[in-house]
């Protein structure tokens, strides 16, 4: 199976007189997945002409990738075992700041896990003459964005990346003449494997119940936008190698676990995957600018891969 993502952004498009910018306001493929599907488009073609002489070839056009459902929905639909279920999985992203053409990919952990988490504290307010008569959320809020971007120091030492990033905050109402009673702290768990993930949630749980305890306040948590981390197999991702290396392309192992989150790694639950990244240029524009813009010259260096795996698999007669 192949796979390409088919969601945008809800992000403005520069306005830069480009023919292609963005007919919709506010949606934009500022991740390059309208490139990513133009390479699976190139691989049907290619098909077309060249069809398999034994076994499937799955081009998955998935969709809402940038939340990280779409995978999990295509894996418990009924189709994806009756018709779908896959032996092995490969994707590919494009990656600005990397050379232009250039293949990098990592055997086991290639993108880490990552869940938003909303913790949401109660108490009540007042009027702000009688600060005394409410009970504020300000403290434990304050002292749960430092304390929660600290806690991977407090946890058992990994070699393994493990990151909380408080990204949102909102404390009461826009108001001189009343104390605040809510208070909502947004962040982002990440960590480079699906079995650190867990201990992080835990610790990030004890401590907001200790911090509201103390307070005196009630709360609630929340979890969105959960990623599985991507595991590259060992046999898939040597497969990449291989490709990358009889195609000629500039071959880069990757030291460390990308960062970022995708919801492929969704798939290495059921089948054996590899994810792979595909450099779109050292002065390109970063992934969600809006200035992004995916160079097209980069599709046929994501055909020319995909089409050496397909091969690699021995679908095809000699
Ligand atoms: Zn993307």
């Amino acid at each position: 199976m192949l796979r390409a993502e088919l969601d945008a952004l809800p992000i403005t498009e520069k306005e830069d007189g480009r023919e292609w910018r963005s007919q919709n306001e506010h949606v934009a493929h500022s991740c390059g997945h309208d490139g990513h599907m133009a390479i699976l488009l190139g691989i049907a073609k290619k098909l077309a002409q060249t069809p398999p002489a034994c076994g499937e070839i799955v081009l998955l056009f998935q969709p809402a990738e940038e939340t990280g459902a779409g995978a999990r929905a295509v894996i418990e639909s009924e189709k994806f075992d009756a018709s779908l279920h896959p032996d092995i999985a490969y994707a590919l992203h494009n990656q600005p700041g990397r050379p232009f053409g250039e293949i990098s990919i990592r055997e086991g952990s290639f993108a880490c896990a990552s869940r938003g988490m909303i913790i949401k504290l109660h108490g009540y307010c007042s009027h702000a003459a009688h600060p005394e008569q409410g009970l504020s959320p300000v403290h434990a809020m304050c002292r749960l964005l430092e304390a929660l971007e600290q806690l991977p120091q407090s946890l058992p030492t990994s070699k393994d990346l493990r990151l909380v990033t408080a990204v949102h905050a909102q404390l009461g109402e826009v108001t001189f003449g009343t104390t605040p009673g809510e208070a909502i702290v947004m962040v982002t768990l990440r960590t480079a494997t699906d079995v650190l993930m867990q201990p992080l949630v835990k610790a990030a749980h004890d401590l907001i119940e200790r911090v509201t305890q103390e307070a005196g306040l009630t709360y609630d948590i929340e979890f969105r936008d959960i990623f599985a981390a991507v595991i590259n197999d060992q046999q898939a991702t040597t497969d990449v190698i291989h490709c990358a290396q009889k195609c000629g392309k500039m071959l880069t192992l990757l030291e460390a676990t990308n960062r970022w989150s995708e919801d492929f790694g969704v798939y290495s639950t059921v089948c054996r995957c590899a994810m792979f990244l595909l450099g779109a240029g050292e002065t390109a524009r970063v992934l969600h600018d809006s200035a992004y813009d995916f160079p097209d010259a980069l599709i046929e260096h994501g055909v020319e891969m995909f089409w050496a795996l397909l091969n690699e698999q021995q679908l095809f007669a000699d």
